[in-house]
């Protein structure tokens, strides 16, 4: 592969320094004006103003990448979606605008149990095809690494043949993919009337097999009214750490149950959505090293009025992360983008803070902040770019893609003409 030396960036935003970030460090992006980049092979060999950039050596011999003046940064870390399902929920979406709530929909076998028994129908191939268009749309708009969960197969073969999807498109497509282990999503409805039994399955059984197989890095628990509580959460994520599986964990978006500070108990990598916290949940989170992960394409795509406290999150100095939650019943999102203008309109959060939580924090929370997240020496060329002239603009626009062009690990693998 060439080596790149890349201009035309007005605005480089580095993301540089200590990760994770909390409060003040979380609105400081390192911005470089006129800034260039000297890729080597796959990774950032120097980054720095274009006139000392291009002055190197290699750079000199390099080939010439010229972005014209856009706003490049890093590849967006997209930290939670649900990649793997076989259709859209529009007709449940159509029942909520008519005013059912989504555990209404839940409880008449809708919701996650449907995409359940439509899965487990669905040849793999067919699961497959549409992942690939989906990691397609991902990486045009900037995302280049993300993390994906199983949970729409809640039987062994369907939750088995999740994770090896997932780790054939790792391979067989650009973009780095982190699997979790999300077995405890909802009780199954064979299992309906005996949850212990299927909580004692996936601790006992399951868990242990995904671990020794290699088939993911985390485990995750939905933990909230109508899904699981804290104590079969915490024997599940305890297994699962006790395997070597990191926890992760859905956390107060129903209701408020205890999930965070389960999350803090467990050292998890990330509790996510949060929107019922309270204000001694902000200070808990706080003090401790878990990503809170905010998912305002949730709330949006519910009609909600009420988003998770970002601003308190963020000034008691939690670490808060940003991600889509792509999946087919609350969040069909795979714009970062388009989760940034809800974060900054909805939460309060500034661009650059917004950008921050998108990139450099979720990458800790996936436990890659020393290769991705920030366009540092020595990290991979994951870098995005937009059709702005200042990165404030990517949060204001919305409903519009700008993202330009998209380099994964070196390799230009998104570009639009203009
Ligand atoms: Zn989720």
């Amino acid at each position: 592969m060439p080596d790149w030396l890349i201009t035309g960036c007005s605005q480089l935003l580095t993301l540089r320094g200590a990760a994770p970030r909390r409060g003040q460090a979380l609105g400081d992006p390192g911005i470089i004006r006129d800034g260039a980049l000297f890729v080597h092979g796959d990774q950032i060999a120097a980054v720095g103003p274009r006139r000392r950039i291009e002055k190197l050596r290699g750079a000199r011999r390099a080939e010439k990448l010229d972005l014209g003046g856009r706003v490049v940064l890093p590849g967006f870390v997209d930290s939670h979606t649900h990649l793997i399902f076989p259709a859209s929920r529009a007709a449940e979406h159509q029942q909520r605008i008519a005013g059912a709530t989504y555990e209404q929909i839940a409880r008449a076998g809708g919701g996650i149990r449907s995409t359940v028994q439509r899965l487990r129908r669905t040849p793999d191939e067919k699961l497959k095809i549409r992942a690939f268009a989906n990691l397609h749309d991902f990486s045009a708009h900037g995302t280049t690494t993300l993390e994906a969960k199983s949970g729409y197969g809640l039987d062994w073969k369907s939750e088995r043949k999740t994770l090896q999807l997932l780790h054939e498109l790792h391979q067989e497509q650009p973009l780095d993919i982190a699997a979790t282990f999300l077995g405890a999503h909802v009780v199954p409805p064979e299992y309906r009337k005996r949850p212990e039994a299927y909580v004692d399955l996936v601790a006992r059984r399951w868990i242990p097999t995904v671990a020794t197989a290699g088939l993911a890095e985390f485990c995750d628990v939905f933990c909230d009214r109508g899904a699981f509580t804290v104590a079969q959460a915490r024997r599940i994520l305890a297994a699962g750490r006790a395997c070597g599986l990191v926890p992760r964990i859905h956390a107060e978006q129903l209701a408020r149950t205890g999930a965070a500070r389960l999350a803090i108990e467990l050292h998890a990598a990330s509790a996510d959505h949060l929107e019922k916290i309270n204000a001694s949940d902000v200070g808990a989170l706080a003090l401790s090293n878990v990503v809170c992960t905010l998912l305002p394409g949730c709330c949006f795509h519910l009609g909600l009025a009420h988003y998770a406290p970002a601003r308190e999150l963020i000034e008691a100095g939690a670490i808060v992360g940003l991600a889509t939650d792509f999946n087919p019943g609350t969040s069909p999102t795979v714009s970062m983008p388009m989760i940034l203008s809800l974060a900054c309109t909805q939460m309060r959060m500034t661009p650059a803070e917004a950008i921050a939580a998108a990139t450099i924090n979720p990458a800790y929370s996936l436990r890659c902040h020393d290769r991705v997240g920030s366009l540092e020496v020595g990290k991979y060329a994951d870098l995005a770019a937009f059709d702005v002239d200042d990165y404030r603009e990517i949060p204001y626009y919305f409903g519009v893609n700008l993202c330009g062009l998209t380099m994964k690990r070196g390799t230009v693998i998104h570009s639009k003409n203009r």
